[in-house]
């Protein structure tokens, strides 16, 4: 399978490492739309929310376990937004489970 982010997690392609444990591995994203803008990803590979089921809900346990762990290492102290999109509607681009941490500023109030 090719699959951008999981040669990410393999070291294939170089990435901006910020976090990294059993389960998943979070990176700051090429195109910052935020002062702060990390990705998180589960090491497995989830092809989005929608694929979500009983057998990898823990491995999406462990992602929202390191958020606030990543979102503090990162300076994160007064806030910051959690995204994923999903499929064509939600503009995914990369077909691999990620969470986007977006801070360092007041975010928009708009998000659609
Ligand atoms: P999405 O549009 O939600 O699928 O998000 C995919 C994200 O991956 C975008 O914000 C891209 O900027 C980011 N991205 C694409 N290629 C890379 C890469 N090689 N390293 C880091 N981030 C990337
Ligand atoms: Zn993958």
């Amino acid at each position: 399978m090719d699959c951008l982010f999981c040669a990410i997690i393999k070291g294939e392609i170089p990435s901006k490492k910020v976090y990294e444990d059993d389960s998943c591995y979070a990176f700051l994203d090429i195109n910052p739309q935020a002062p702060v803008h990390c990705l998180v990803v589960p090491k497995e590979h989830i092809a989005s929310v929608d694929a979500i089921n009983s057998e990898s809900a823990d491995k999406v346990a462990a992602i929202f376990t390191a958020i606030p762990k990543i979102a503090a290492s990162l300076g994160l102290t007064n806030g910051y937004r959690v995204v994923s999109n999903i499929g064509e509607d939600g503009c995914q681009s990369v077909k691999h489970l990620h969470f986007h941490i977006l801070g360092g500023k007041k975010l928009s109030e708009n998000m659609a």
